[in-house]
């Protein structure tokens, strides 16, 4: 009897994407793979929900890289993923260590950058210490007017607008007055999830008293002092809270697209480069979210699945793009199904559309979540 060697899959990352395509490789090919993740992160922390730290709920969860990797049947190299060596199928660690692989998907996220100086710029790992003291003095009524800010490019869709509405429903809550502002680029409030979801989240701005600026331009020169463009207006602000930039991971020895972003076709393939898949906010798709990274990451699971032998035919990325936007008050719920990067179908409901319900929707991530009993372990 003939004994076929499994294909050695290297997965550089340990977020979404990365997870994700573990758990459907897993699935989808089952011993036909041998797993390995790199990963230098222990934990995988449940990004989204950070949102709710600065206001004093619970912080997010986050899970046991060591533990996913034993779940997912993945041997666990923590170490930093540093470039490739496409011709030799060699990937080589930050630390030069080298990893020969069948296939690679690159998984590594994107990198932060703050878009503007004198502001408070949202980064998920340290939410609560970076905000606590914006709600702190909204709640003493210490400050008057705060404004939020995306730069022109925009990073995730959904935590501004969440910041700006639980900061409304906290003041309104504590009988203060203080006056907010949301300034975004976009050409309605979270436009990629298209017109009907857009005039509903317009709708509860209005309603919440956020002042919303679109298809403008923000620059922060100076402290407190936020400039709008076209119209060259400054307003005055006592707290700026802005999204950061994010670029691509620019990786040595593969194509690099605009702004360091992995340029990839529909099965999430990198351009002109065998065996080398990537995922997730690192790739060049315009729109940064953890649902489409997983649906990315399942195309590229299902082409390596296939690679290995498993009797499947890959599906392409057809990105749909679900969201759950917190409010402060009841949550809404967000679908759209993209063409690009635009909307062309899209609502917004009450009750969720989708199960297992999950900030981040993931067809292996969202189950696999909800089946640990606890989060920490
Ligand atoms: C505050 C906030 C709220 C959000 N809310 C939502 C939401 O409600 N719904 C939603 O769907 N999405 C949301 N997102 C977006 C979502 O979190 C991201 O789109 C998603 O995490 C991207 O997945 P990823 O795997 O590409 O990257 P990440 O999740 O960033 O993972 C990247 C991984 O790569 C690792 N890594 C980095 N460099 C290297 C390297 N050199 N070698 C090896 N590993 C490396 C990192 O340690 C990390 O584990 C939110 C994001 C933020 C910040």
């Amino acid at each position: 009897m003939s004994v076929v060697e499994p294909l050695d899959v290297v997965i550089a990352g340990g977020g979404v994407a990365a997870i994700e395509a573990a758990l459907a490789l897993r699935d989808l090919a089952g011993e036909r793979v041998a797993l390995k993740l790199i990963a230098p992160n222990a934990e995988f922390s449940y990004r989204p929900m950070t949102v709710r730290e600065p206001f004093a709920y619970a912080q997010a969860d986050s899970y046991s890289l060591t533990q996913v990797a034993s779940d997912v049947g993945a041997e666990l190299i923590v170490e930093e993923f540093g470039w490739v060596e496409a011709g030799e199928r060699v990937a080589y660690t930050a630390a030069g260590v080298a990893v020969a692989y069948d296939a690679l998907l690159l998984a590594v996220g994107a990198r932060i950058k703050e878009a503007f100086a004198h502001v408070l710029t949202i980064d998920d790992r340290r939410m609560d210490e970076l905000l606590h003291g914006v709600v702190q003095d909204v709640e003493e009524g210490y400050v008057k007017r705060i404004a939020f800010v995306a730069p022109a490019r925009l990073a995730w869709p959904l935590p501004l607008y969440e910041l700006a509405l639980m900061t409304a429903a906290r003041a309104y809550d504590m009988g203060v007055e203080v006056k907010l502002m949301l300034v975004t680029a976009e050409p309605a409030p979270l436009a990629v999830f298209g017109p009907q979801a857009s005039a509903a989240v317009e709708g509860l701005l209005a309603e919440a008293g956020v002042e919303t600026i679109t298809s403008t331009h923000a620059q922060v020169d100076a402290v407190g002092e936020v400039r709008l463009q076209p119209g060259n207006r400054t307003v005055g602000a006592d707290r700026i809270v802005a999204l950061p930039e994010l670029f691509g991971p620019a990786v040595r020895g593969l194509p690099a697209g605009e702004h360091g972003f992995i340029p990839v076709d529909e099965h999430c393939r990198v351009r002109g480069v065998e065996r080398v898949w990537a995922a997730g906010d690192a790739i060049d798709f315009a729109v940064k979210h953890g649902g489409i990274a997983s649906q990315q990451a399942d195309a590229a699971a299902e082409a390596i699945a296939a690679l290995a032998g498993a009797p499947i035919t890959p599906a392409p990325f057809e990105p749909e793009i679900r969201g759950i936007l917190l409010t402060g008050r009841k949550p809404r719920y967000l679908t759209a199904r993209l063409s690009g990067s635009m909307s062309f179908s899209s609502q917004v409901t009450d009750e969720p559309t989708w199960t297992p319900v999950s900030k981040i929707s993931a067809r292996y991530l969202a189950p696999y979540l909800e089946s640990r009993a606890t989060p920490a372990g």
